[in-house]
Formats: structure tokens, sequence, C-alpha cells
């Protein structure tokens, strides 16, 4: 009955599935990238404070000039480079509709982030997805041949596999007409930033998220840097559908966060030497490990396979996330949590893998 009010297409629309968000404070929470640490404690003695009443009261900046003058700041660029967003899925999403709605085909890589064919889905984009190698790497030269446009995350999701600059620009190269989006929600764990390529190609599009390095997901903040032209763009489909999409009190905690780089050097260093002490680890139990430059690992089980041993660690409270699509159908995703939470990952593995011997 209700799809009788749907417009036409609605129905064959297929949403993205996020990882799950279960109610229990006791699982151990591996699936979803969240950083484990509390975000800076000056963005969250902002929070304690409260004092937001009149903040509230009236609409917040529409250009969010503050938020914007502090990643500009961080980035070195001004801030007519900088674009922002209710999170980066919504940054994607406008920049998908401003710049790749065109009658060649976007690429993209075959395992990648599956937000990607949801907005080309919901925005008739056309796209071609280029095969990874079989060892997970992005070869860039693939990427030659006909394209309206190209998005990349680098750090690749969920593989963790990362780009040199130089490939960047290589991959930048190759279209010089076309926008290239380079996804770098996981790059502070250890990848070089394309930011600083934005001064010499118009075409490039760098996009981040105070999601994971920042341990903010819930604040939903992402953002945009490229030159003026393309941020024009994007302000121009943003101000055709939300004019206040970031909101006063998130304007204000984000740019806490954003100049209180010490604390976000501290935490990524924390991920990155768990990470490290977690691939060893896996190894050890005979997993295989795709090197990762990530706050997570994509990682081959021995017997009983990436399935079962999912399904065994979820009834143990440990939640990491199983992909059943092809390629990836034998490996998870774990993603990197305190030291002591993969200790008892590592234990868990261990014991489940013996009693199947
Ligand atoms: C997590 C993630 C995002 C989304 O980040 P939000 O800012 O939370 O919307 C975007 N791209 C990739 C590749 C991600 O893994």
């Amino acid at each position: 009955m209700s799809k009788l009010f749907w417009s036409p297409g609605l129905e064959k629309l297929e949403p993205y599935t996020p990882g799950e968000q279960p109610n229990s404070q006791t699982l151990v929470k591996l699936n979803t990238n969240e950083n484990p640490y509390p975000a800076s404690p000056e963005a969250l003695s902002l929070l304690a404070q409260g004092d937001f009443a009149d903040a509230l009261r009236r609409y917040p900046d529409p250009e969010s000039c503050e938020l914007r003058e502090a990643i500009a700041e961080r980035y070195n660029l001004n801030n007519r480079q900088v674009f922002v967003g209710n999170g980066s899925d919504e940054v994607l999403a406008l920049s998908f509709y401003s710049f790749f709605r065109r009658s060649e085909p976007l690429l993209y890589p075959d395992i990648t982030y599956s937000f990607y064919p949801v907005y080309c889905q919901l925005f008739d984009i056309e796209f071609r997805t280029i095969p990874l190698r079989n060892d997970f790497a992005i070869a860039v030269e693939d990427f030659a041949g006909n394209a309206g446009g190209i998005i990349v995350p680098n750090p690749n999701a969920p593989t963790g596999r990362c780009l040199s600059l130089d490939k960047i620009e290589e991959l930048l190269g190759l279209h010089p007409e076309r926008v290239v989006i380079i996804d770098e929600a996981y790059i502070d764990f250890g990848g070089e930033s394309a930011t600083q390529l934005i001064e010499r190609y118009p075409n490039l599009l760098v996009i981040h998220t105070l999601s994971k390095s920042y341990a903010l997901a819930g604040l939903r903040l992402g953002f945009a840097m490229g030159q003026e032209h393309l941020i024009e763009g994007l302000l121009r489909a943003k101000n055709s559908f939300n004019s206040y999409p970031i909101d006063a009190i998130a304007q204000q905690v984000a740019t806490a966060a954003i100049r209180d780089s010490a604390w976000h050097a501290d935490n990524c260093g924390k991920v990155i030497a768990t990470r490290q002490r977690s691939e060893q680890a896996l190894q050890k139990l005979g997993f295989q490990v795709v090197p990762s430059k990530a706050n997570f690992i994509l990682t081959k089980p021995p017997a009983p396979g990436a399935e079962a041993l999912y399904l065994a660690l979820r009834e143990q409270g440990i939640l990491v996330r199983y992909f059943s699509k092809p390629r990836i159908n034998e490996y998870l995703r774990i993603s990197i949590g305190t030291d002591e939470e993969m200790d008892q990952l590592i234990r868990n593995c261990k014991e489940i893998l013996a009693s199947q011997s």
C-alpha cells in the first residue's frame, strides 16, 4: 500500500547498510572503524560546559566560518578552499551530484567503500569498477580510458592499502578535465595526504572526516578541500538542499577538535602502535594480513574460516565486520581497538581456532 505513494524508482533503490550499532555496552565493538578513545579533551570540555542556550536559539552560521578557518589553517589553505558537511557521507553525496553526473562513467575500484554505488544509483550516475590486483593493490594505470570522474579512498576501504602521493599524481594526470576525489577517511593513520597537491591540481578534491581519527563519529562532521571553483560547485548544491547542515554545537566542538593537533597526533600514534602489534599477533595465529595504513586490518583467518570465526566471535561478544561479497568473503575487517580489546580478540581467536582442530 505505502509504495503507492512513492516516487517512481524509489522502490528499486538499494540503500547502504552500515555496520551494526548494538545497544549493549559490554560488547567489544571492532566492526565500524570507530576510534576506541574519547575525543580531544578541549572538544569534550566545551560540551561539558553546556552553555549553548543562545547558540541553539538562533540558526547556526550557514557558512561555518570559524570551523572552515580552523581547517584551512591546519592544512595551509584559505577558507574558500574548504567545504564542510554533515559527515563526509553528505559531502560525498553532494560531490557525486556536483561533479559526476556525466555521459561517461565514474571509475572506482571493485573493492571499495560500498556507499559509492548507492550514490550512483541515487543520482543516476553510470559507473565502471576497476578490479584491484590479486594482492588488493590499486593499479593506477588501469584507470586510463573513458571516465566521467574518479573516486578512490586512500587508504582504500576495506583493504587498508595505501597509495603514495606519486601514484595519486599519476591518477590526477590521467584525466585532467575530470574531477578526481581522494576520500581520505583513514589518511591520518600512516598515509600521506594529497592536500599538499591541491595548489597544483584544479581537478583534485580531498575529503576528510572527523569520524575516525578525531573520535567524533557521533558529531557528524566531514569536509572537502580543493581549489575554489570546486568548492563553489559544492556550495551551489548544498545551498539548494540544506542551508544549515552543521548545527551550532557541532561547529564549536569540531573547531576545538581540529585545533587540538597535539591530541590528534598522539591518538593516531596510539592506534598505529596497536595496529602493528595486532598484525603481528594475528600473523602468529596463521592469519594472512593485508598491509594496512588505516585503523582497521583486513585479514584472512585460517580454518574454520572468516564467516565461522565472525559468528563465533559474535557469540562471545566481539563484533568484527564480515562482508559476504566476492573476493573478500574469506576475510574479516577488524577495527583497531584499545590494546586490551585487541588482546581479548586475539585470545578468543586462539581459543576458537584451537577448538576447531
Ligand atoms: C567512514 C567512512 C566515510 C564516512 O565518514 P562519515 O564522516 O562518518 O560520514 C567516508 N568514506 C570512507 C571510505 C569511510 O570509511
